[in-house]
Formats: C-alpha cells, structure tokens, sequence
C-alpha cells in the first residue's frame, strides 16, 4: 500500500517498506519511537553517530553557537567555529595535512578530493587524469562518487553520467600481491592522477578488511610514480577502527583526506577534504583560472563547526579511546560464540565494527536475505542493516556489554 507520507526515503523500496518507524527522540545508543518503542541503533545511524546520540558537550555547543551565528558565506567571509576547528583538524592530522577545504556530505567531499586532484595536476602542467580505486569501493552517491566506486546495480541507471576509472582487485587475504602488482602495472601504463581509497576496511563493500601493511605498501608505489593518495576516511575516521583515523595503523599520510561523519560526533552534517601545501599552491596565482572552483551555499555552517569543535574536545577530554577499546573488547568476546558456528562465516573485526556473513545459497545485496534479516532483527528492537548476507555491527561507543549482547543473542537465534 502506498504511503500517506509525500517523504522518499533513500535507499529505500517503498513498494517493499510498510511501516516505517517515526523516530521522536534519540539519547546515547537508543532511539525512542512515537509509538514508544526504544530501538537500539547497533549501527550508528548509518555510521555517523561516535560517542551517543545527543552527546551533551556537543549539543550545549550547538545551542551556545546559535546565540551568536546562523550561516554565513564562506565565499570572502570566514568566522570564529571554522577558523578554530581548521587549526585543530591540521593539529590532530599527519602534519603534511596543512589545508582544510569544507563542506557538508562525505560524497561532496570525496568530490571536492577528486576535482584537487586533477585541479592539481592541471596547475601543474602535468597530464594526469586517470583515477584508480579498488574494486567493491563505495564512496558515496554524487557522481564523482559513484564513478570511483563499485559498478552495479546501484548506480547502473546513471551510468551515461559515470566517468571511467581504473579498478584495482580488492587486496583479499592472502591475495594481496594482486593488487600491489595491479597498481605498479597501472602506474606504468599510463600517467595517473590520483589513488583513491577506503583505508583498512571497505564499508558500504561489505565490510571487507585489509592489512595496514597492504595500504602502507599501496601508499609506496603510488608514491613513488607520483600517485596522488586520496584516503576516504569518511566512514573509517573518528575512532571506527580503533585509532582516530584508520590510515595511522599503516603509518602513512595521505595527499588528500576525506573526513565526515564522526567529525561532528555524528550530531550534524559536516565534511572536510584535507590536503598539503602543494595542492594549496598548485591554485595559488593571480590567474584566476587556477581558482579553486567549488562551493556550496551551506560550506562551513557555523553551527555544524561548533558541533565539531566540541566533538574534538571530546575527544581530547574524555576517555574515548578506552571506550572504544573497551567496546572492541566487548565484540572480539561476543564473536567467538559464532566461531565453529556452521550458519556463519568470514567472521572478522577491526576496531568497533564487527562483521560475519550468513552462509546462504544468494548471498548478494539484492538477495531476499539483507531485508528479512533486517525484519529479524527490528522485531527485537534493533536496528541493523545487513549488507545481503553480512551481518555487521558497529554501535555508538557508548554502547554497553548488555546492550551489544543483546544484537549477539538476536543473531545467535538467526533462523531463518
Ligand atoms: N565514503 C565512504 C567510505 C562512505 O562510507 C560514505 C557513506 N557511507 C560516503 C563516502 C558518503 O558519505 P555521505 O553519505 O555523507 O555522502
């Protein structure tokens, strides 16, 4: 039956989705539903929610910002919360990370990464324009985003608006030489502009994790043929893996960052691209052409900075790191019923997102599987979105072991 609702939901089948919970109020790991069910959010609102929803320091920030600004242009005009969160994003980042572009989604910032990427190698006077990502990368849903990442069904209408890319296989375990020697045949081939890549773990691709040496070795040859290296820390920044960004577990700095939700503790939309000198001064001249040509009406709304402001205080005054490795603790225990577990494989871990597959005969995203076990799972009052058959959790850190326990005893009665 049709909705009465005018609202589009994003990826989401409405000729599939009946009953679509109304959620009127969020605290910590919980979401509080008008007709009063409490869900528990084991996926972090889409992954973006850190420390809780509704973290107090942040939100007293939120309320203390709008006495004093609302939006104000970015084009000419700069304000107090962008300047300071700009010097503390440079402070916490590899020091060769020096430039802070903002704006509003991870997609717009994987977009912004890529045009100074190629703004960069323009400047430069080099013809460079090839761009290479790895195979199964998601990295957002604007087009330059979908070019780079995974063709399919997702994105198969829009194609006639994709640009080509080269695709490296994904570096699975014990197959990673594939990719390195991938990437070394690319770079001979023909001159590459930019290496784009998820670090540590493919989200959206289905939770699939590789090694920090891997990355770091990934990092060297593109370096070495003077690859631009783009980390789209979207999804793994802001503690998921266990360290603040994930490319810090490989050793490596970037070219060019990509950071978005956790960045405002997940409380409001924000992104920034991060880069180093010699993109700045690729577009620093007093030709105008070398303008650095992108903005959006809301790129750097005050009162998101300040969300984000507070969220790094957060992180410098409360004990978030323990919280996380206490929550990486609570999952490395939980997983281990499921190992020899024959209904389950692929069981794996990376700092707070814990993952296994549902061993099934279609296992693809299309798969009639992802949405009954979504069933499954809402019927207990927690959200969890698999991915076809992969089950992953990754709960804000304030989760507690009871809480968590509870998605593990849901997927331990998996019978489906
Ligand atoms: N990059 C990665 C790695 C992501 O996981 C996502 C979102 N899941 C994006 C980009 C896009 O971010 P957004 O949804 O905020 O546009």
């Amino acid at each position: 039956m049709r909705s009465a609702s005018p609202v589009w939901h994003p990826f989401t089948q409405h000729a599939l989705h009946d009953g679509i919970p109304t959620i009127v109020r969020t605290e910590g790991a919980w979401l509080e539903s008008a007709d009063g069910r409490r869900i528990f959010d084991a996926i972090s609102s889409w992954w973006v929610v850190t420390h809780g929803h509704r973290h107090p320091p942040i939100m007293v920030a939120i309320r203390a910002e709008t006495e004093r600004l609302d939006q104000v242009i970015f084009a000419g005009f700069t304000h107090p919360p962008a300047e300071a969160l700009a010097r503390e994003l440079v402070a916490i980042t590899p020091p060769e990370l020096t430039h802070v572009f903002f704006s509003d989604s991870g997609s717009t910032s994987v977009e912004v990464a890529l045009k100074m990427a190629l703004g960069f190698w323009l400047h430069s006077g080099e013809d460079r324009r090839r761009i290479l990502a790895l195979e199964g990368a998601y990295h957002g849903d604007t087009i330059g985003g979908m070019s780079v990442g995974e063709r399919g069904v997702f994105n198969a209408p829009y194609e006639p608006l994709l640009f080509d890319v080269g695709r490296l296989p994904f570096p699975h375990p014990g197959r990673e030489q594939a990719t390195l020697d991938a990437l070394e045949a690319a770079c001979r081939a023909y001159p590459v502009a930019a290496l784009i890549v998820e670090p540590l773990i493919l989200g959206a691709g289905g939770m699939l994790i590789y090694q920090p040496a891997v990355l770091a070795e990934m990092a060297r040859i593109g370096r070495h043929h003077g690859v631009l290296l783009i980390a789209d820390e979207v999804m793994t920044g802001w503690g998921r893996t266990g360290t603040l960004f994930a490319c810090e577990q490989a050793g490596i700095a970037p070219d060019i960052a990509c950071y978005s939700k956790g960045l405002t503790g997940g409380v409001m939309p924000l992104a920034v691209t991060l880069c180093g000198d010699a993109i700045f001064d690729a577009h620093y001249a007093h030709d105008r052409r070398k303008t650095f040509f992108h903005s959006s009406s809301y790129t750097a709304n005050p009162i998101a900075c300040a969300a984000a402001l507070a969220n790094v205080k957060v992180w410098q005054s409360e004990p978030v790191m323990q919280r996380i490795a206490a929550l990486a603790a609570v999952h490395a225990k939980a997983l281990d019923r499921f190992r020899g577990d024959k209904r389950f494989s692929n069981i794996r871990q990376l700092g707070t997102i814990a993952a296994l597959d549902l061993v099934v005969p279609d296992a693809g995203y299309l798969a009639d599987i992802g949405p009954r076990l979504y069933r499954h799972f809402l019927a207990r009052d927690l959200l969890v979105r698999p991915l076809g058959s992969t089950i992953y959790l990754m709960p804000p850190y304030c989760s507690t072991e009871a809480e968590i326990g509870r998605v593990y005893d849901a997927i331990a009665a998996i019978d489906l």
